[in-house]
Protein backbone atom coordinates (compact mmCIF):
# COMPACT_ATOMS: atom_id res chain seq x y z
CA UNK A 1 0.00 0.00 0.00
CA UNK A 2 1.11 3.54 -0.85
CA UNK A 3 0.99 5.93 2.10
CA UNK A 4 -0.72 8.86 1.13
CA UNK A 5 0.80 10.89 4.34
CA UNK A 6 0.42 14.91 3.17
CA UNK A 7 3.78 15.11 4.48
CA UNK A 8 5.75 12.62 2.55
CA UNK A 9 3.73 13.90 -0.32
CA UNK A 10 5.63 17.07 0.05
CA UNK A 11 8.64 16.36 1.12
CA UNK A 12 8.88 13.64 -2.14
CA UNK A 13 7.44 15.84 -4.65
CA UNK A 14 7.16 19.90 -4.08
CA UNK A 15 9.99 20.77 -1.40
CA UNK A 16 11.02 23.25 -4.24
CA UNK A 17 7.79 25.09 -3.25
CA UNK A 18 8.26 25.13 0.22
CA UNK A 19 11.74 26.91 -0.31
CA UNK A 20 13.57 24.22 0.92
CA UNK A 21 14.92 22.55 -1.75
CA UNK A 22 17.60 24.11 -4.84
CA UNK A 23 17.35 21.44 -6.96
CA UNK A 24 14.23 20.72 -9.33
CA UNK A 25 13.17 17.62 -8.19
CA UNK A 26 12.11 16.26 -11.46
CA UNK A 27 15.65 17.65 -13.02
CA UNK A 28 16.86 14.10 -12.12
CA UNK A 29 13.61 11.99 -12.87
CA UNK A 30 14.45 10.29 -16.18
CA UNK A 31 10.88 9.94 -17.85
CA UNK A 32 10.13 6.15 -19.65
CA UNK A 33 8.55 6.48 -23.66
CA UNK A 34 5.54 5.23 -22.23
CA UNK A 35 4.62 8.26 -19.56
CA UNK A 36 4.56 10.56 -22.85
CA UNK A 37 1.29 11.61 -22.88
CA UNK A 38 -1.62 10.52 -20.53
CA UNK A 39 -4.45 9.43 -22.44
CA UNK A 40 -7.40 10.61 -20.59
CA UNK A 41 -9.85 7.30 -20.78
CA UNK A 42 -12.43 8.88 -18.81
CA UNK A 43 -13.20 12.03 -16.85
CA UNK A 44 -16.35 11.07 -14.21
CA UNK A 45 -17.86 13.63 -11.60
CA UNK A 46 -18.13 12.36 -8.11
CA UNK A 47 -19.55 14.70 -5.56
CA UNK A 48 -19.55 17.76 -4.36
CA UNK A 49 -18.62 18.35 -0.66
CA UNK A 50 -19.21 21.16 1.97
CA UNK A 51 -15.48 20.31 4.08
CA UNK A 52 -12.52 18.00 3.28
CA UNK A 53 -14.20 15.84 5.91
CA UNK A 54 -17.39 14.81 3.30
CA UNK A 55 -14.71 14.09 0.49
CA UNK A 56 -14.77 10.65 -1.03
CA UNK A 57 -11.98 8.38 0.29
CA UNK A 58 -8.24 9.62 0.09
CA UNK A 59 -7.42 6.58 -1.54
CA UNK A 60 -5.55 7.90 -5.02
CA UNK A 61 -3.42 10.77 -5.53
CA UNK A 62 -5.28 14.10 -5.79
CA UNK A 63 -4.91 17.04 -8.05
CA UNK A 64 -6.51 20.62 -7.00
CA UNK A 65 -7.44 23.36 -9.31
CA UNK A 66 -8.03 27.04 -7.63
CA UNK A 67 -7.17 30.39 -8.91
CA UNK A 68 -9.29 33.88 -8.99
CA UNK A 69 -13.19 33.88 -10.11
CA UNK A 70 -13.45 33.85 -13.84
CA UNK A 71 -9.61 32.69 -13.87
CA UNK A 72 -10.24 30.05 -16.86
CA UNK A 73 -10.31 26.79 -14.44
CA UNK A 74 -13.52 25.39 -15.67
CA UNK A 75 -12.21 25.72 -19.24
CA UNK A 76 -8.85 24.55 -18.00
CA UNK A 77 -10.36 21.38 -16.50
CA UNK A 78 -12.59 20.98 -19.43
CA UNK A 79 -9.37 20.98 -21.79
CA UNK A 80 -7.61 18.67 -19.74
CA UNK A 81 -10.36 15.78 -19.76
CA UNK A 82 -11.50 16.31 -23.41
CA UNK A 83 -14.84 17.00 -22.15
CA UNK A 84 -16.58 20.38 -22.54
CA UNK A 85 -19.42 20.03 -20.35
CA UNK A 86 -17.79 18.23 -17.01
CA UNK A 87 -16.62 21.55 -15.24
CA UNK A 88 -20.33 22.93 -15.60
CA UNK A 89 -21.42 20.56 -12.73
CA UNK A 90 -19.63 22.27 -10.47
CA UNK A 91 -20.16 25.75 -11.78
CA UNK A 92 -24.17 24.92 -11.26
CA UNK A 93 -25.77 27.35 -8.74
CA UNK A 94 -25.35 26.20 -5.33
CA UNK A 95 -22.23 24.11 -5.96
CA UNK A 96 -19.68 26.53 -6.38
CA UNK A 97 -18.77 26.61 -2.87
CA UNK A 98 -17.99 23.08 -2.61
CA UNK A 99 -15.09 20.67 -3.65
CA UNK A 100 -15.97 19.05 -6.19
CA UNK A 101 -14.05 16.04 -7.44
CA UNK A 102 -13.76 14.12 -10.51
CA UNK A 103 -12.19 10.73 -11.09
CA UNK A 104 -9.91 10.86 -13.53
CA UNK A 105 -9.07 7.47 -15.43
CA UNK A 106 -10.27 5.71 -11.98
CA UNK A 107 -6.43 6.54 -10.79
CA UNK A 108 -6.89 9.96 -9.32
CA UNK A 109 -8.79 12.86 -8.14
CA UNK A 110 -8.76 16.35 -9.86
CA UNK A 111 -10.70 18.77 -7.90
CA UNK A 112 -12.21 22.15 -8.85
CA UNK A 113 -12.39 24.46 -5.67
CA UNK A 114 -14.40 27.46 -5.15
CA UNK A 115 -12.57 30.68 -6.53
CA UNK A 116 -10.81 33.35 -4.39
CA UNK A 117 -11.60 37.31 -5.23
CA UNK A 118 -15.40 37.49 -5.49
CA UNK A 119 -15.76 41.46 -5.48
CA UNK A 120 -19.30 41.02 -4.21
CA UNK A 121 -19.10 38.36 -1.49
CA UNK A 122 -19.93 39.02 2.21
CA UNK A 123 -17.45 38.70 5.13
CA UNK A 124 -20.02 35.33 6.38
CA UNK A 125 -19.08 33.83 3.06
CA UNK A 126 -15.80 34.57 2.61
CA UNK A 127 -14.98 33.29 6.32
CA UNK A 128 -16.87 30.17 5.07
CA UNK A 129 -14.83 30.25 2.27
CA UNK A 130 -11.81 30.58 4.24
CA UNK A 131 -11.94 28.32 6.79
CA UNK A 132 -13.17 25.48 4.08
CA UNK A 133 -10.14 25.86 1.72
CA UNK A 134 -7.96 26.04 4.81
CA UNK A 135 -9.06 22.98 6.33
CA UNK A 136 -8.97 20.93 3.22
CA UNK A 137 -5.41 22.10 1.92
CA UNK A 138 -3.96 21.55 5.24
CA UNK A 139 -5.85 18.24 5.92
CA UNK A 140 -6.12 16.33 2.71
CA UNK A 141 -4.13 13.89 3.25
CA UNK A 142 -4.02 12.72 -0.41
CA UNK A 143 -3.51 15.90 -1.60
CA UNK A 144 -0.35 16.04 -4.07
CA UNK A 145 -0.55 19.18 -5.75
CA UNK A 146 -2.39 21.93 -5.90
CA UNK A 147 -2.26 24.32 -9.20
CA UNK A 148 -2.93 27.83 -8.98
CA UNK A 149 -4.21 29.55 -11.96
CA UNK A 150 -3.41 33.04 -12.75
CA UNK A 151 -4.69 35.14 -15.60
CA UNK A 152 -1.45 35.36 -18.49
CA UNK A 153 -3.10 38.92 -19.60
CA UNK A 154 -2.61 40.67 -16.30
CA UNK A 155 0.86 41.55 -14.44
CA UNK A 156 1.12 40.45 -11.20
CA UNK A 157 -1.89 40.97 -9.20
CA UNK A 158 -1.18 40.80 -4.97
CA UNK A 159 -4.62 38.62 -4.55
CA UNK A 160 -2.08 35.77 -6.35
CA UNK A 161 0.94 36.65 -4.91
CA UNK A 162 -0.55 36.56 -1.61
CA UNK A 163 -2.33 33.34 -1.67
CA UNK A 164 0.95 31.80 -2.64
CA UNK A 165 2.56 32.96 0.72
CA UNK A 166 -0.41 31.17 2.22
CA UNK A 167 0.05 28.29 0.59
CA UNK A 168 3.45 28.61 1.83
CA UNK A 169 2.38 28.81 5.53
CA UNK A 170 -0.24 25.89 4.88
CA UNK A 171 2.95 24.03 3.70
CA UNK A 172 0.98 22.80 0.33
CA UNK A 173 2.94 22.11 -2.46
CA UNK A 174 1.51 24.27 -5.64
CA UNK A 175 2.60 24.70 -9.36
CA UNK A 176 1.57 27.38 -11.21
CA UNK A 177 -0.90 27.62 -15.15
CA UNK A 178 -0.72 30.86 -16.60
CA UNK A 179 -4.24 31.16 -18.61
CA UNK A 180 -5.88 32.46 -21.31
CA UNK A 181 -2.39 32.90 -23.28
CA UNK A 182 -4.00 33.43 -26.61
CA UNK A 183 -6.33 36.80 -25.41
CA UNK A 184 -2.34 38.46 -25.90
CA UNK A 185 0.59 38.23 -28.31
CA UNK A 186 3.27 35.96 -26.84
CA UNK A 187 5.40 38.62 -26.30
CA UNK A 188 2.89 39.98 -23.43
CA UNK A 189 2.35 36.54 -22.36
CA UNK A 190 5.71 36.34 -21.57
CA UNK A 191 6.55 39.70 -20.60
CA UNK A 192 3.82 38.67 -17.87
CA UNK A 193 5.01 35.40 -17.02
CA UNK A 194 8.45 36.44 -16.28
CA UNK A 195 6.85 39.53 -13.82
CA UNK A 196 5.11 37.44 -12.06
CA UNK A 197 8.08 34.83 -11.37
CA UNK A 198 10.26 38.23 -10.80
CA UNK A 199 7.50 39.16 -8.31
CA UNK A 200 7.77 36.08 -6.33
CA UNK A 201 11.36 36.59 -6.25
CA UNK A 202 11.18 39.21 -3.05
CA UNK A 203 9.30 36.50 -1.25
CA UNK A 204 10.84 32.86 -2.43
CA UNK A 205 13.79 31.75 -3.07
CA UNK A 206 12.85 29.34 -5.04
CA UNK A 207 10.36 29.12 -8.05
CA UNK A 208 7.78 26.68 -8.77
CA UNK A 209 6.84 24.59 -12.21
CA UNK A 210 4.71 26.57 -14.12
CA UNK A 211 2.38 26.11 -17.16
CA UNK A 212 1.42 28.42 -20.13
CA UNK A 213 -2.07 27.51 -21.24
CA UNK A 214 -4.92 28.22 -23.64
CA UNK A 215 -8.26 26.16 -23.57
CA UNK A 216 -8.53 27.51 -26.94
CA UNK A 217 -5.88 26.76 -28.62
CA UNK A 218 -5.53 23.82 -26.12
CA UNK A 219 -2.29 24.45 -25.29
CA UNK A 220 -0.43 22.98 -22.17
CA UNK A 221 -2.40 20.56 -21.79
CA UNK A 222 0.08 17.78 -22.87
CA UNK A 223 2.58 19.41 -20.39
CA UNK A 224 0.32 19.73 -17.06
CA UNK A 225 -0.98 15.77 -17.95
CA UNK A 226 2.37 14.54 -18.15
CA UNK A 227 3.69 16.14 -15.05
CA UNK A 228 0.79 14.46 -13.32
CA UNK A 229 1.57 11.42 -14.74
CA UNK A 230 4.88 11.44 -13.58
CA UNK A 231 4.02 12.67 -10.08
CA UNK A 232 1.87 9.45 -10.19
CA UNK A 233 4.57 6.99 -10.91
CA UNK A 234 6.76 8.69 -8.54
CA UNK A 235 4.32 8.05 -6.35
CA UNK A 236 3.71 4.35 -6.60
CA UNK A 237 7.56 3.62 -6.72
CA UNK A 238 7.40 5.47 -3.54
CA UNK A 239 8.37 2.42 -0.43
CA UNK A 240 5.76 1.69 2.20
P1 LIG B 1 -13.78 30.19 -14.20
O1 LIG B 1 -14.78 31.14 -13.63
O2 LIG B 1 -12.43 30.40 -13.59
O3 LIG B 1 -14.21 28.76 -14.18
O4 LIG B 1 -13.57 30.63 -15.73
P2 LIG B 1 -14.20 30.03 -17.06
O5 LIG B 1 -13.50 28.80 -17.50
O6 LIG B 1 -15.69 29.97 -16.93
O7 LIG B 1 -13.78 31.19 -18.08
C1 LIG B 1 -14.16 32.52 -17.93
C2 LIG B 1 -14.24 33.16 -19.32
O8 LIG B 1 -12.95 33.14 -19.93
C3 LIG B 1 -15.17 32.40 -20.26
O9 LIG B 1 -15.82 33.34 -21.08
C4 LIG B 1 -14.23 31.54 -21.07
O10 LIG B 1 -14.72 31.24 -22.35
C5 LIG B 1 -13.00 32.42 -21.15
N1 LIG B 1 -11.77 31.62 -21.26
C6 LIG B 1 -11.35 30.69 -20.38
N2 LIG B 1 -10.17 30.17 -20.78
C7 LIG B 1 -9.84 30.80 -21.93
C8 LIG B 1 -8.74 30.69 -22.85
O11 LIG B 1 -7.78 29.92 -22.68
N3 LIG B 1 -8.76 31.53 -23.93
C9 LIG B 1 -9.77 32.41 -24.17
N4 LIG B 1 -9.70 33.20 -25.24
N5 LIG B 1 -10.83 32.53 -23.34
C10 LIG B 1 -10.87 31.73 -22.24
Amino acid sequence: MVSWSNAVITAKISCFALGRCCVHPRAELVVPAYLCGMHIKSAVYVISSPDYEKCPAPDRPEYAFIGRSNVGKSSLINMLCNNEKLAKTSSAPGKTQLLNHFNVNYEWYLVDLPGYGFAKVSQSSRRRWEQMIENYLRKRENLTMVFVLIDARHRPQKIDLEFLLQLRTWQVPFSLVFTKSDKENQRTVSMNVKAFLEAMKKDWQFLPQHFVTSAVKKTGKDKILDFIEETNQMLKEQPE
